[in-house]
C-alpha cells in the first residue's frame, strides 16, 4: 500500500490501523467521526479526513478540556480544571471503526479522551467504564450487558408563533399493533440494515405503546461493547430518521402525556463460562443488594436528565421503586426468566434511559453491584406485587434530577468511584440543567431533550 500524505508510512502502523485505512479507502469514506459521550449525556466528536487518518489514529484530535463542562443546552459551566486553558485528545479505539450507512462517505469510531501524552484523563467517561470493568475483574467477574432502547418517531413541526419546534408522532398505532409495523416499515427496515452494517445484532423490533413509539433491541455484548453499541444505536436511530425527513428521539419523555422512552439495562455476570445470574445464589443476591442500596444516587447517572423524571413515575413500568422481583415490571430490578432453552436468566434495571451517558451509567452500575458483592449486601425479600399499590411500604426513587443529585453526592461509594474531577464536573453540569429547565416551561424542556437525545 502506498504511503499516506501525512508522511506516516502504512508499514509503520499496527495491523488494526492498517486495516482501517484500507477499509476507509475501499468504502469511499471521506470523514471519520471520533465520537465520545459528555457529562450532559450528549454524543459529540470531531471528524478526521481520510488523508489525515493514519496520523490521527495515533495522536487523536486535539480538543478543549472545557467540553466536559458543557451542559446539554451548550452552556459552559464553571468547573476548575475544565476552563479555557488545557487540551485533551480524542483518541479513537481502532476496534470500533464502522462505516455509517445513513451518512454515506462517513465512518465513526468510539473514542477516549486522553491527555496529550496519551495517558488516561480523569474526566473521560469511557475510561470510567473501562476502569470499572477492570475493578470487577479483580473479583473474577465480567459483565455482559444490553441497553433495550425505546424511542419516538415523528416529524419536526416548527411553531408558527416562533416557539420551540414540536415533535409530531408518526402514527397513532396501538401497542404491538400490526398496523404500526406498516406505518414505520420503511424506516424500520432501513434502521435494521444500518445497524447490522455496523455490526450491531438486532434482536427484535415492535411498535410500542405510545404514538410513534418504537422499540428495537440489540443483542447483549461485553460491557464496553454494549455501551459503544448504545452510542451507535442512538445516533443511527436519529440519523436514519433525518435522512428520511423524519425526527426520531430517545428522550425519556418527549410527549408529556404519553408513554416514556426507557433504555432498560440487561445485565448478566459471568465467572468464566458460568452465568452467575442464571440462578438464585449469594453473589446474585449481593449484586442486587448493591444496586438497590445505591439506586437513589445511581439514578442521577442512569436517568441523567431533567426530562428523565417525567418518565420515572409509578405505574409506567419505568422502575420508580427501589425493589426487585421475578418478572416484576414495576420493580427497578426485574429478575428476568430465561427465554427458551438457549436463553439465560438476567437482571433488568428499568431505572435507565437514553439521556444518560452510557459509559458513566454502566460503570456506576458495576460499582454499585461490586459494592454489594464485597459487602455481601442483603437485597431483602423479592417483591411480587406492584409496589405502588402499597403506599409507604417500599422506597420510592428520587422524583427530580435535583433529588437524585443530592442522593449521588451523599453516596460515598459512587462519589469515590467517579473521582474528584469527574464528580465535580458531572454534578455542576447536571445542577445547571436542573436550574435552567426550572426557569422555563414544559415545551422548552421537551424541545431541548428531543433535540439532544
Ligand atoms: N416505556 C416503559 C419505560 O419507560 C417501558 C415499557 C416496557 O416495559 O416495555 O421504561
Ligand atoms: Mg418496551
Amino acid at each position: 500500500m502506498r504511503d499516506r500524505p501525512s508522511g506516516i508510512r502504512t508499514s509503520q502502523l499496527d495491523p488494526h490501523a492498517r486495516r482501517i485505512l484500507e477499509r476507509a479507502e475501499l468504502e469511499g469514506i471521506e470523514l471519520i467521526r471520533f465520537l465520545y459521550a459528555d457529562h450532559g449525556g450528549v454524543i459529540r466528536g470531531k471528524a478526521a479526513s481520510r488523508s489525515r487518518l493514519a496520523e490521527r489514529l495515533g495522536t487523536g484530535i486535539g480538543h478543549t478540556v472545557a467540553m466536559m463542562a458543557m451542559n446539554m443546552l451548550d452552556q459552559l459551566q464553571d468547573v476548575e480544571q475544565l476552563g479555557p486553558v488545557g487540551e485533551v485528545r480524542i483518541v479513537p479505539d481502532p476496534a470500533t471503526y464502522v462505516p455509517l450507512p445513513h451518512a454515506p462517505g462517513a465512518a465513526a469510531m468510539l473514542s477516549d479522551l486522553r491527555r496529550p501524552d496519551g495517558s488516561p484523563w480523569e474526566a473521560c467517561a469511557r475510561t470510567f467504564l473501562k476502569d470499572a470493568i477492570a475493578e470487577l475483574a479483580t473479583e473474577g467477574y465480567t459483565l455482559v450487558a444490553a441497553f433495550e432502547p425505546e424511542f419516538t418517531l415523528g416529524r419536526r413541526l416548527p411553531d408558527p408563533t416562533g416557539g420551540p419546534d414540536r415533535l409530531v408522532p408518526l402514527d397513532d398505532s396501538l401497542c404491538y399493533a400490526n398496523i404500526g409495523f406498516d406505518t414505520a416499515h420503511d424506516y424500520a427496515v432501513k434502521l435494521v440494515r444500518a445497524l447490522e452494517t455496523q455490526g450491531l445484532r438486532v434482536e427484535h423490533y415492535h411498535p410500542e405503546l405510545g404514538p410513534g413509539q418504537q422499540e428495537l433491541s440489540i443483542r447483549h455484548a461485553p460491557a464496553l461493547r454494549a455501551a459503544d453499541n448504545h452510542v451507535l444505536f442512538r445516533e443511527t436511530a436519529r440519523g436514519v430518521a433525518m435522512r428520511m425527513q423524519m425526527w426520531a428521539t430517545l428522550a425519556p419523555k418527549p410527549l408529556a402525556d404519553q408513554a416514556g422512552n426507557g433504555a432498560h439495562l440487561h445485565l448478566s455476570l459471568w465467572d468464566d463460562k458460568v452465568n452467575v445470574f442464571g440462578e438464585d445464589n449469594d453473589v446474585r443476591a449481593a449484586f442486587i443488594g448493591g444496586l438497590l442500596a445505591h439506586l437513589p444516587g445511581l439514578t442521577a447517572l442512569t436517568c441523567g436528565s431533567v426530562n428523565s423524571f417525567r418518565r420515572l413515575a409509578p405505574r409506567t413500568w419505568a422502575g420508580a421503586y427501589a425493589v426487585y422481583g421475578p418478572d416484576n415490571r414495576e420493580a427497578a430490578v426485574r429478575v428476568c426468566s430465561a427465554l427458551g432453552e438457549s436463553g439465560e436468566p438476567n437482571l433488568e434495571l428499568k431505572t435507565s434511559d437514553s439521556s444518560a451517558n452510557p459509559y458513566l451509567s454502566l460503570g456506576a452500575v458495576i460499582h454499585a453491584g461490586l459494592d454489594g458483592i464485597r459487602r455481601g449486601l442483603d437485597p431483602g425479600e423479592p417483591v411480587g406485587v406492584d409496589p405502588d399499590t402499597l403506599p409507604g411500604r417500599y422506597p420510592r426513587l428520587p422524583a427530580s434530577l435535583g433529588e437524585a443529585l443530592d442522593a449521588l453526592e451523599a453516596d460515598e461509594v459512587l462519589m469515590e468511584a467517579l473521582g474528584p474531577l469527574r464528580r465535580r464536573a458531572y454534578v455542576a453540569v447536571k445542577r445547571s440543567e436542573a436550574a435552567a429547565f426550572a426557569a422555563h416551561d414544559t415545551a422548552y424542556e421537551l424541545y431541548h431533550h428531543v433535540r439532544a437525545f
